[in-house]
């Protein structure tokens, strides 16, 4: 009888579940998206079939499996969840399919790598809720067709275009979310407040929202280091000021646009190191010890909405702004 579970989720993962919005009316910002999607719950309802497939799209952390979440709690439908690395095999798919309860909702996250194979079976299985099964191999090998009971596929990826033409076109509704802007974040980070219980003062939702990168997740992530540090430095339970918030959010390296080690890292290696640009992905990638894919999908995307970088065909550039703001002259124009 130990006091403490073992098995119990670390603190900050069950905060994170109370954190996730449950219902659309919940969700903040995307007012496009949440009003499209709206109307596909609530016409499927009123006909009483299954939703049609969603594709979501953007960077992560902006309420992806949220609304796969929500989607399902709108439907009074179960939710499974998966995603493309995690199914190498078409049979893991087909296990899966076949299990799936009437209506569910099954969320595949970075649907983008998924196997070949196993993307052929999920065709077959939005279009006609059926998956071939093959049994035996070479001549002998026989295609067993299983039905499956109808489901809502929600796919996630962190681009559209890296999907190929066929899925994409299987899904009845397609949504791109965007970075948030900073009132919705302001409104996200009042909310997540009173979920974990801080005090915050006037100001200090707009301070932290500020240096959200857009960003849900990191707003609710810096909400709680800017908890921890007020707690240690001012553990009088008073309000949080937005100067103990700005306080603390320096000391965790976040700047006032909200640009984090790796954003920086990345500008100051397109500027520095190669001479502003054009620098392949894989270069910059190796040159601040970090995977393409996360160069590509984490950083790059806030800092090309920013303003201080751009992707060209021959690699990526920084712009005059990006110098500025690492405090260099920017070289001056070529032929100048
Ligand atoms: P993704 O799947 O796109 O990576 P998540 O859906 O996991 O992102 O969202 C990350 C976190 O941000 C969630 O824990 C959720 O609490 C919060 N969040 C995301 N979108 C919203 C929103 N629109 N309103 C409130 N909180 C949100």
């Amino acid at each position: 009888n130990s006091p403490v579970d073992p098995w119990a989720e670390p603190p900050e993962k069950a905060e994170e579940a109370a954190l996730r919005p449950g219902a659309l009316a919940e969700f903040r910002g995307q007012p496009r998206v949440s009003d499209q999607l709206g109307l596909v719950l609530e016409a499927a309802r009123a006909r009483q079939t299954t939703p049609d497939h969603v594709l979501l799209s953007g960077p992560p952390g902006l309420g992806k499996t949220t609304l796969a979440m929500i989607i399902a709690a709108e439907m009074g439908s179960p939710i499974r969840i998966s995603s493309g690395p995690a199914i190498q095999h078409a049979g893991d798919l087909a296990a899966i399919l076949s299990s799936l309860v009437p209506g569910e909702v099954f969320f595949l996250d970075e649907i983008h790598r998924m196997s070949k194979p196993a993307e052929e079976m999920l065709y077959l299985a939005m279009e006609d809720f059926r998956v071939d099964v093959v049994v035996g191999k070479g001549p002998g090998a026989t295609a067993i067709p299983i039905d499956i009971p109808p489901f809502t596929l929600v796919g996630a990826t962190t681009r559209a275009g890296l999907l190929p033409g066929p899925l994409r076109d299987r899904f009845g509704f397609t949504a791109q979310l965007e970075f948030y802007d900073p009132a919705d974040l302001e409104s996200i980070i009042t909310r997540s407040a009173g979920v974990i219980g801080v005090t915050l003062a006037r100001g200090t939702a707009t301070t932290i929202a500020g240096r959200s990168r857009g960003t849900p997740r990191i707003a609710n992530r810096l909400l709680r280091r800017v908890r921890d540090y007020a707690q240690v430095h001012h553990g009088d339970g008073k309000p949080v000021s937005p100067r103990t918030a700005a306080a603390a959010l320096d000391l965790y390296e976040v700047d006032p646009l909200g640009l984090d080690r790796l954003d920086r890292a990345v500008l100051d290696a397109v500027c520095v190191k190669f001479g502003g640009g054009p620098v392949g992905l894989s270069t910059l990638a190796i040159s601040v010890g970090e995977e393409p894919q996360t160069v590509e999908e984490v950083a790059e995307p806030f800092l090309v909405r920013l303003g201080f970088l751009m992707r060209t065909p021959r690699g990526r550039i920084a712009t005059d702004r990006a110098w500025n703001h690492l405090g260099l002259t920017p070289p001056a124009p070529q032929g100048a």
